[in-house]
């Protein structure tokens, strides 16, 4: 292992089911690397469908026990297991640094923002409440309870290593659901790490099962397809979402797909340029592009384009490329080199059909894994990049003469996760933010995660809502009484 730890016992290369820490059946392992210089630096079982299978039998007998315990006894092993989180704050950011490239102070980020859904929803469990309804006779009387729906499969991806599984794990887990979680194949050692402190939290055996695997399609088939899984909470691609929605049918549960975005960014003539340009290059350039509510269309009108590109070069020209350890890194790798030539081809596809590159990075390590950090102009709704994830560090700016032009533009695409607008203009304001088909909207405002509110999308971005009071309640089954003859 290359990776220094002030606790080596969070660093796992085994799964966890029932409370221990297990090999793959037949012993088959699968290697985890560090994008930045593909060192490897794990390898970690690579369970099939029987492992798969064990992990539920492990969440169905914990099931029962589970639920019986108070809202509140649920409560203290959640917040334990946050206190836990944040007091290994440092170990679980590396950790993602190293397998994911992030650089370390967002994956400090990372980690705290993941542990506050802990700590939220730790909070919650005490208030599920259910209703009183005024009856339709005076004999009844009319209650409703909230119960949990059960066993739950969290199916999650590798650009946010801890929060997306601690969205789902968190208010399932308060709810008094168990869990297998699939964490993404290229970090599987942040969920691992989580597992270990909840085991150190006390979080009782078969609660929270961790299953890594390189054959996602044969896991998730087992995961959907079991009927004693009564929910899919799924965060990742739109193709693979439709394709385990639909694998979901046949047992009719529950889902929750937080899928792909094609996030707009507008930039009206009234707004303050210097805030505007701050806020997308936070949008744009976390995580190096890679988050689905990363801006992926810059639509600036005609009145402040010239400004905004000018102050949008400037400020790319200020960050800077590098490994995610190294001193003011602000851009890591991409997660894989499949993932640069995707953004290579959307780039280049963009220049041959007019769009122009007006800065791209000079200083970015000359390394398989990374792609500059990089402006471009004169980009038009057909062309690819407009249409597709980019899912990397490139800004493409779009132009526009009014409103009513920018608000079609932006909702021209099958996806609606996030859009975020500057404006000065409160009429404008509220007229925009309504007409925008779209989950969520920053309204001068590029960062908009927090565990205290909604996060999810519409159309084909997905599903549900994760975070907030909201949160929980898709992992609940809502139970209505009707008791008679008062
Ligand atoms: P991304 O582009 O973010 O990698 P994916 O949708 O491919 O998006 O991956 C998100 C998660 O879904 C990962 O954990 C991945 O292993 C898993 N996954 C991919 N294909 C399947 C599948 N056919 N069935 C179940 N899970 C899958």
């Amino acid at each position: 292992m290359t990776l220094t730890l002030d606790h080596p016992d969070l660093f796992r290369e085994q799964a966890y089911i029932n409370g221990q820490w297990v090999d793959a059946v037949r012993g088959h392992t699968f290697p985890v690397f560090n994008p930045s210089n593909g060192h490897r630096i794990a390898a970690v079982p690579d369970l099939g469908a029987g492992e798969t299978a064990t992990a539920i039998d492990a969440a169905e007998s914990a099931l029962k026990p589970w639920q019986a315990l108070t809202a509140k006894q649920r409560a203290v092993y959640l917040r334990r297991w946050y206190d836990l989180i944040m007091a290994h704050q440092d170990d679980l950011a590396r950790i993602m640094t190293t397998e994911q490239g992030k650089p370390l102070a967002e994956a400090h980020g990372e980690v705290a923002y993941g542990a506050s859904f802990v700590e939220w929803f730790a909070e919650e469990a005490k208030r599920l409440y259910g209703d009183v309804i005024p009856a339709h006779g005076n004999d009844k009387r009319l209650v409703t309870l909230k119960q949990p729906i059960g066993i739950v499969a969290a199916i999650t991806p590798w650009n946010f290593p801890i929060a997306m599984i601690t969205r789902k794990v968190a208010p399932a887990l308060a709810a008094g659901c168990t869990v297998v979680i699939k964490p993404g194949e290229d970090t599987p050692l942040s969920a691992l790490a989580l597992a270990e402190l909840s085991r150190q939290a006390g979080i009782p055996a078969g609660v929270i099962n961790v299953v890594p695997t390189l054959q996602a399609p044969e896991v998730g088939r087992v995961l959907c397809e079991d009927s004693r899984v009564r929910k899919l909470s799924f965060t990742g691609s739109t193709p693979v979402g439709k394709l385990l929605m639909r694998q979901c049918a046949d047992t009719v549960k529950k889902v929750s797909l937080e899928l792909g975005g094609n996030a707009p960014f507008i930039v009206f003539d009234d707004a303050d340029a210097d805030a505007a340009v701050a806020g997308l290059i936070t949008s744009k350039f976390r995580n190096a592009g890679q988050t689905c509510v990363c801006t992926n269309r810059i639509l600036v009108q005609d009145g402040i384009h010239d400004v905004f590109v000018e102050k949008l070069n400037a400020a790319v020209r200020e960050l800077k490329a590098g490994d995610g350890f190294g001193d003011g890194v602000t851009i890591g790798p991409l997660i894989n080199d499949k993932a640069v030539a995707k953004v290579r081809d959307l780039v280049d596809d963009a220049l041959s059909a007019g769009a122009q590159m007006t800065q791209q990075d000079a200083n970015t390590p000359d390394n398989p894994n990374f792609y500059p950090p990089t402006v471009m102009t004169g980009v038009t709704p057909s062309m690819r990049i407009a249409q597709e994830e980019i899912f990397g560090p490139v800004a493409t700016v779009f132009r526009f003469t009014d409103e009513d032009e920018a608000v079609a533009l932006a909702n021209n695409t099958p996806f609606g996760l996030a859009a975020y607008f500057y404006s000065r203009d409160i009429g404008r304001a509220w007229r925009v933010a309504e007409a925008l088909e779209y989950g969520m909207v920053g309204i001068n405002e590029g960062l908009i995660s927090t565990e205290l509110a909604p996060f999810g999308g519409i159309k084909e971005s997905g599903i549900g809502r994760e975070g907030s009071r909201y949160g929980i309640d898709d992992f609940v089954e809502i139970k209505y009484l009707c008791m008679g003859g008062i």
